[in-house]
């Protein structure tokens, strides 16, 4: 009997023990992991990536997603505890289900991309560098990252040294060619900015497609990030390929650039 308690008590524990990942919740559109203490990643069928963050009293979520039927009643099953909503860009994979919330946050250059959503009912809050959220024994940093789109931020946790990225430096490639996007020396000074973060603290980048990956990024994709793109810059573009997207918007002919774990997709009559 005692043997029995001790099991079932150790069953109970396991799921909130430090460093163990552990599925939560899951219905037909997504399904929610516990990456550590008060972190939880979000991840859509359709391989869109929300993360959830809970302080001592409030708690943050890291973009939308897109098709979640309910969300913010499925937010409600992880934490009750006041809610936050910021996005990193106003790409409706990231911003899908804004409207079940009655705030966001997010960067005033994304305001030209709201055309792409339904209207947004809701109060706006506009974030800039530096903002910061601050959930009770756990701040959260605002960092502005522009090049896959003018307004793409990150939200950095110093204190755990972690990094939520948004699309501003992909999944493994990252976007270049879907208006309204920047300059690569834009990207290449996002990529410089991301490197010295990493020199001072940030070791772990989570980034927005992360069922892709399945894991978070180190130092070492941004320096490949950053060797894709310097090439790019240098005009170094004999091993580019055309790349074969289905979204009928952007660069009618765009390429991608490889090195590595990293990748580029560019548009060619752009690139400057
Ligand atoms: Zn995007």
């Amino acid at each position: 009997m005692k043997q029995r308690i001790i099991l079932i008590a150790w069953m109970l524990l396991l799921p909130w023990l430090p460093g163990k990942s552990q599925s939560v919740y899951k219905n037909s559109d997504l399904e929610i992991t516990r990456l550590s203490n008060g972190l939880w990643v979000i991840e859509t069928t359709d391989k869109t990536t929300m993360y959830l963050v809970e302080g001592n009293q409030k708690a943050l979520l890291i973009d939308t997603g897109t098709k979640c039927e309910k969300l913010n009643e499925v937010i409600r099953r992880i934490t009750n505890k006041p809610l936050q909503v910021v996005i990193t860009h106003m790409h409706p994979d990231h911003a899908g289900n804004m409207n079940q919330f009655p705030e966001i946050w997010y960067h005033p250059a994304d305001t030209v991309l709201l055309k792409l959503m339904k209207p947004y009912p809701g109060k706006v809050h506009f974030v800039k560098e530096g903002d910061r959220f601050d959930l009770g024994g756990r701040v959260l940093e605002v960092s502005h990252m522009p090049a896959h789109t003018p307004g793409s931020i990150v939200i950095l946790d110093r204190k755990e040294g972690l990094c939520f990225s948004g699309d501003a430096f992909g999944s493994g490639q990252v976007w270049l060619q879907l208006e309204p996007y920047a300059p690569i020396r834009t990207y290449i000074a996002s990529l410089k900015k991301m490197e010295n973060l990493m020199d001072h603290g940030i070791h772990a980048i989570y980034c927005g497609h992360y069922p892709y990956v399945k894991k978070a990024y180190d130092k070492e994709y941004i320096l490949a990030m950053l060797r894709v793109a310097t090439a790019l810059e240098q005009g170094q573009t004999t091993d580019a390929l055309p790349y074969e997207i289905k979204v009928p918007i952007g660069a009618r002919h765009p390429m991608i650039l490889t090195k590595g774990s990293a990748s580029i997709v560019y548009d060619p009559d752009h690139l400057k």
